[in-house]
């Protein structure tokens, strides 16, 4: 394979971008990496010119109004009187955005939509007004990807990508603005509708299998379409990790009907989309002899190394397996052959923040370089403990950070975010020119997480609550509790241990069955599910990239014997506290062998793409 895994030498790629590991430099290519030497070279001065410029179009509204900053467009005027702020302080300003308020509340540029992240605030998506210019500033980091990986990978363009790329639904707020994912607003722009070939983008996707809303029709046509052109697929991916598990795990339930369809040369009825009918129509022809090897690979029942039997062509994996993916990395490995695993940016739906220039890194060296011009970025310094305190006087700056510490990032964007806590804990790993390199830490809160949800202590204890109601009219009770993320099997699922308590003389491995019969224990599954987040709702019943919720009863005593087990791990008897979420393995094994019963949600929680609160 001749991809090039010696990534040494890339400061000096990027800076004298004549040549590079993997050859010679597009001319193309050239300009784009001589932009990313500019702004990492003097990170500190772009991001004094970034500052002024957010806050001089930004004077007038009414937020930095308030703050005081009566015009002024420096550092420490900034400093001194624009305090640090999380989600719940804006959210009466975002409300009245939301609700038709078109004054320059955060921004004096319109607010174009709305992106609703994937961190919820009071179990809904949380709502980030953004303005028609971050678009472009969303694409100019797009465009930086491909630049810095031709230099490791070469002949990028002499086939295609195989994406997996969906959109999701989107709501109106009742102001009127649209309101949906980052992704999906950039997948339905003229940027990515209408752009010009280009074989470094070259896609087996068809735009409109990318468009359709349906998950199962977006997902069989560009299965069908990634099948057709196994041959010419250079690189696979999807946007995290558990997308193109989610794509492999199609490819397991349906390879039939794909066969099927790739031998006839017609698109089974089921996907029905008139416009993904016609987009495939243009490349399936029947193709007996592929069906058959299609059939062959897949009914072997042995999936190792599926990706590179069916895309024998590709040479890495375009997937995020930093943060909380990287627990898919050896599934991913298993299912690929061990091909490299390219983690190329890191974004949100507040900001793009950088890139990773050495995309072909293993995924545990992963470092992001935030890029100074994507907006103003400040640091919190965590302290041993993992907490950040909001004290804003601690605040660095972006050329400031130290190598080896972590911090909370903070932002302040074009669109009207002033120093914004986006919850992501990051370690600084080293420089690029003058600009700091990032691991990926942790978010912040963040006990569960299958895909894009995101559950937080307090969620989950709020769900246990209500769960465990249901299990009063049979007098038990649930005295402790922990989680698991379960991602053995695709789609993976939340599970959760439960130790019950049951009033009167029922004997203590029975109390499982003492609460009345598995059904309450199946309702109580349910009942957790209705209980947690949009985000988590919405992958269950729109996306079905989480299966259903799990609660396994443990014995009496199984929560003692893991406070014994910490313990002799050395942790302090006077400290312990029941952790809510275990993903050691020898603690999961010790629950595991304590299960007295399992029970699974018997159907779908309520999800609608509409807000609860608004
Ligand atoms: P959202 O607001 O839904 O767009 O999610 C953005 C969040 O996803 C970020 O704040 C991170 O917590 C996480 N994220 C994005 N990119 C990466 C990455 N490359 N590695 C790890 N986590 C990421």
């Amino acid at each position: 394979m001749a991809v090039m895994t010696d990534v040494s030498t890339t400061g000096a790629a990027l800076r004298s971008p004549a040549s590079s590991p993997a050859g010679a430099v597009k001319e193309a290519d050239v300009e784009k990496l001589r932009f990313i030497d500019e702004m990492t070279s003097n990170p500190d001065a772009v991001q004094e010119c970034v500052l002024a410029e957010i806050l001089g179009r930004n004077a007038d509204t009414e937020y930095l109004r308030k703050c005081g900053l009566d015009g002024a467009t420096d550092r420490a005027v900034f400093r001194a009187k624009v305090p640090v702020v999380s989600y719940d302080d804006l959210q009466p300003y975002i409300q009245r955005i939301a609700n038709g308020d078109r004054s320059p509340i955060m921004s004096t540029h319109p607010v174009s939509e709305f992106l609703t992240s994937s961190g919820t605030s009071a179990g809904e998506r949380k709502l980030m007004p953004t303005i028609k210019d971050e678009l472009d500033r969303r694409q100019l980091l797009y465009s930086l990807l491909m630049p810095v990986m031709n230099l490791y990978v070469p002949g990028l363009d002499k086939g295609k990508g195989l994406y997996f790329l969906f959109v999701k639904s989107e709501t109106q707020t009742p102001g009127g603005l649209t309101a949906r994912p980052v992704l999906t607003s950039y997948y339905k722009s003229d940027h990515f509708k209408n752009r010009p070939y280009d074989p470094y983008h070259n896609y087996t996707s068809p735009t409109a299998a990318i468009l359709c809303a349906d998950a199962f029709q977006s997902m069989y046509a560009q299965m069908v379409c990634g099948l057709c052109q196994r041959n010419d697929v250079l690189r696979l991916g999807a946007v995290f990790a558990s997308g193109l598990l989610r794509a492999i795990r199609f490819l397991q339930l349906n390879w039939e009907q794909l066969a099927a369809d790739i031998e006839a040369g017609e698109l089974t009825a089921r996907v029905t989309d008139p416009s993904v009918r016609e987009a495939v129509a243009g490349m399936l022809r029947p193709d007996p002899e592929l069906a058959e090897f299609i059939r062959g690979e897949c009914s072997k029942g042995d999936w190792a190394g599926i990706i590179t039997r069916v895309w024998p062509n590709t040479k890495y994996l375009d997937v995020i397996v930093t943060g909380a993916m990287a627990q898919y990395i050896p599934t991913m490995q298993y299912y690929s052959g061990g091909l490299p695993m390219a983690c190329t940016m890191y974004a949100s739906s507040e900001c793009y923040f950088g890139l990773n220039l050495r995309p072909m890194c293993d995924p545990s060296e992963v470092s992001y370089t935030i890029m100074p011009n994507m907006g103003y970025f400040e640091f919190l310094p965590v302290d041993e403990t993992g907490a950040a305190s909001g004290d804003a006087s601690q605040l660095v700056d972006l050329a400031r950070v130290e190598v080896g510490r972590e911090y909370e990032l903070v932002i302040t964007t074009y669109a009207g975010l002033n120093r914004y806590r986006v919850g992501d804990v990051l370690r600084v790993t080293g420089f690029h020119n003058a600009a700091p390199q990032f691991r990926f830490v942790r978010r912040k809160n963040v006990l569960l997480s299958i895909e894009s949800d995101k559950t937080d202590e307090a969620e989950l204890q709020r769900a246990v609550d209500r769960a465990s109601a249901l299990l009063r009219p049979h007098g038990a009770s649930v005295v402790e509790y922990t989680s698991h993320a379960c991602t053995n099997r695709i789609p993976g699922h939340y599970v959760i241990y439960w130790e019950l308590l049951t009033k009167g003389p029922a004997p203590a491995p029975a109390a499982g069955a003492a609460v009345g019969a598995a059904d309450t224990l199946a309702r109580c599954c349910l009942e957790m599910e209705e209980a947690l987040n949009t985000v988590y709702r919405q992958s269950r019943v729109a996306d079905g990239s989480i299966g259903p919720l799990e609660i396994r009863v443990v014995r009496p005593g199984t929560f003692e014997e893991l406070m014994d087990y910490a313990i002799s791990r050395g942790a302090s008897i006077n400290q312990y506290k029941v952790p809510r979420c275990v993903t050691f393995p020898p603690i999961v094994e010790l629950l595991d062998s304590r299960v007295v019963s399992t029970h699974f949600s018997p159907t779908l929680p309520h999800w609608t793409p509409a807000r609860r609160s608004d």
